[in-house]
This record gives C-alpha cells, sequence and structure tokens, in this order.
C-alpha cells in the first residue's frame, strides 16, 4: 500500500438517557429550552456521547464509559463538550482527521428543527472542521418506546476518520 494513500475508519455511537424533572436539556452542546431535562452522571449530553463513542470507536478506543466512567466523580455534572474534546485530543494525536461526520437525535419533542444550525455550529466549533461535514438529523419515535413516550431521547453517530 503506498505510504501517501489516506487510510481511513469508520466508527458509530449510540446512546440514551431518560427525561427527567428539574435537569437542562442540552443536546449538542446547545441549552434548549424545555420542561424536562436528560438525567445522567455527567450534563446527559446525548448526542455529544454518541459522538464521542463514534471517535473512539473508529479509532479501536474502546468507549466513553472506559473513558469516562460514570462512577468517577471527577465526572459528576462534567460538560459533556469538555469529554468530548478530550477523546478527539487523543484521536488527532494519533494522527486521524474527520472527513464526515453523521448523526441523529430521536425525541419526540421538542421539535428540534429550529436548534439544529445552532448545533451544527457548535459541533463544528469543537471538531475544528467545516460546518458542511457535519449533518445532524432529527426524529421523532412516532409516540412508541421510550422515546415516543417522552421517557428518553437518543442519539447515534456515524463518523468517518482518515490518516
Ligand atoms: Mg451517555
Amino acid at each position: 500500500m503506498s505510504a501517501t494513500r489516506p487510510t481511513y475508519r469508520i466508527g458509530q455511537g449510540y446512546d440514551t438517557h431518560r427525561l427527567g424533572p428539574d435537569r437542562k436539556l442540552i443536546l449538542g452542546g446547545v441549552e434548549i429550552p424545555h420542561p424536562t431535562g436528560l438525567i445522567g452522571h455527567s450534563d446527559a449530553d446525548v448526542l455529544l456521547h454518541a459522538i464521542t463513542d463514534a471517535l473512539l470507536g473508529a479509532t479501536g478506543m474502546g468507549d466513553i464509559g472506559e473513558w469516562f466512567p460514570d462512577t468517577d466523580p471527577e465526572f459528576k455534572d462534567s460538560d459533556s463538550k469538555v469529554l468530548l474534546a478530550k477523546a478527539y485530543a487523543e484521536v488527532q494525536k494519533r494522527g486521524w482527521s474527520i472527513v464526515n461526520l453523521d448523526c441523529t437525535i430521536f425525541a419526540e419533542r421538542p421539535k428540534l428543527k429550529a436548534y439544529k444550525p445552532l448545533i451544527k455550529q457548535v459541533l463544528s466549533e469543537l471538531l475544528h472542521i467545516d460546518p458542511e461535514l457535519i449533518n445532524v438529523k432529527a426524529k421523532t419515535g412516532e409516540k412508541v418506546d421510550a422515546v415516543g413516550r417522552e421517557e428518553a431521547i437518543q442519539a447515534s453517530a456515524t463518523v468517518l476518520l482518515q490518516r
């Protein structure tokens, strides 16, 4: 194989957090006004957790729970932007850069259409990549299962890296 030919790796991430009262709803680093928020040891940003896992997965570096255990008081209420930045720095240290990132948020409510451009902008700043390389999709749960009953929000992410 030619030394100049890029090597590619793909990774996927998926995460679920429960919705509950007296919590902020933070998705993709953006605080979204809503009567309920996601419950978790950190700020429970389900989208950033899925993206972090996708990056770790693509590079064979395990998962978010291994890097930032939810039993560790250091990560209590932590900003998931910081966790993603730490994981991404490790990915970059190993010579990898993002080709593109595609993600989906599964939420019955609130409607996320108005927030997608802002989420994309935050992701672009966090990952230091052009917003054109990022796609954010939002879907409902069709009123069934945990998402549809507004008990949880889920997110998935797929990332392609090159070295
Ligand atoms: Mg999580």
